[in-house]
């Protein structure tokens, strides 16, 4: 092999091997940071994988904002370490992510475009990217108007704009729809889910569960600093279903009932059962297997817990 075709073959594999999917966006490790004697975070640690929109949930004061503080450098942490995109050294790393705090200062008598040139020169990040942006978050019609013209949710979409130059990979946003009307809110939804369906990873923190439920695959629930649990939303938020169940012959059916596989518990109350079962059983399954054991049942009922339910027994 000649030596430029050695130097071309080095350069291909090499860009394959720059294309290996990822394995996680982020690793978090054991993270804590403590605020003199405020404990914010203790030894926190989840993986966020690629294409999701994962959720940092939790009440006032739970450290979300010192979480995303710190994986992006802005605050340092007492313990622990992360990575972000497998390892990638971090400023090749950061020059991927898209970040959005609190709302940047724009300037009140520039307009969108003149605002986003700006923000481009002072992230060293190119003009030619600014009409990209202003068309992803819808704002290219009002590209010169006065930011002091726009609606709260045009702001705020201008600044996930400003967080989108340079196409980063990953966007890290702090309560993204804080202090915006339905309309603003619902806007804004549809921005991330828009980003995401683009193949953009997306991390934002979150105090409403109902945000969360809308928009977010993967959750990580917070409570004074300590992580309750993390994953995809449907398993964690959703795995403790309920039935009703009710017979004429209530001791016989405890029985059956007791010995049926996928049966995790039974409570009585108010003349009925309440099983919890674990996932994969189904209303079906157990008409089934009571019918076939000789009992009919006269109530069967599946009661999905509520993910507020959830939230508030997690959290409280
Ligand atoms: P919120 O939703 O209200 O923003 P949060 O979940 O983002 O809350 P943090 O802002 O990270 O939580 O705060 C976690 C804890 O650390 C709280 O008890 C808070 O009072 C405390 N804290 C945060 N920043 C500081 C600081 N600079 N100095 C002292 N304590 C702080």
């Amino acid at each position: 092999m000649l030596l430029h075709q050695v130097a071309n073959f080095k350069k291909t594999y090499f860009l394959i091997n720059k294309h290996t999917p990822l394995q996680n966006i982020l690793s978090i490790h054991g993270i804590s940071k403590s605020y003199g004697p405020v404990q914010a975070l203790k030894q926190v640690s989840f993986t966020v994988p690629p294409g999701c929109v994962f959720g940092i949930l939790g009440p006032n004061g739970s450290g979300k904002t010192t979480l995303l503080g710190t994986i992006l450098d802005v605050l340092k942490a007492d313990a622990g370490t992360y990575e972000w995109l497998d390892g990638m050294q971090p400023d090749a790393a950061r020059s991927q992510i898209g970040s959005l705090l609190e709302t940047p200062n724009f300037y009140h008598y520039l307009s969108a475009i003149e605002n986003l040139q700006i923000a481009a020169r002072i992230k060293k990040r190119g003009l030619d990217d600014i009409e990209r942006v202003l068309g992803i978050v819808g704002l290219l019609e009002r590209k010169d108007s006065r930011f002091q013209t726009y609606s709260l949710g045009m702001k705020q979409r201008l600044a996930i704009g400003a967080a989108l130059l340079g196409n980063p990979k990953v966007l890290v946003f702090d309560e993204p729809t804080n202090g915006l009307d339905p309309a603003g809110i619902a806007e804004i939804r549809d921005l991330i889910r828009q980003l995401n369906e683009q193949g953009i990873t997306i991390i934002m923190a979150s105090h409403l569960l109902d945000e969360v439920e809308k928009v977010c695959t993967h959750v990580a629930i917070l409570k004074r600093g300590d992580l309750l649990l993390s994953g995809p939303v449907d398993e964690v938020l959703r795995s403790e279903d309920q039935v009703e169940v009710k017979a004429d012959d209530m001791p016989a059916l405890q029985n059956l009932l007791q010995a049926m596989p996928g049966v995790a518990g039974i409570k009585a109350a108010n003349g009925i059962f309440i099983l919890s079962t674990e996932n994969g059983i189904s209303t079906r399954d157990i008409n089934a297997y009571c019918a076939n054991k000789g009992i009919t049942l006269s109530h069967l009922l599946l009661k999905k817990k509520s993910l507020e339910t959830k939230f508030m027994e997690l959290t409280n």
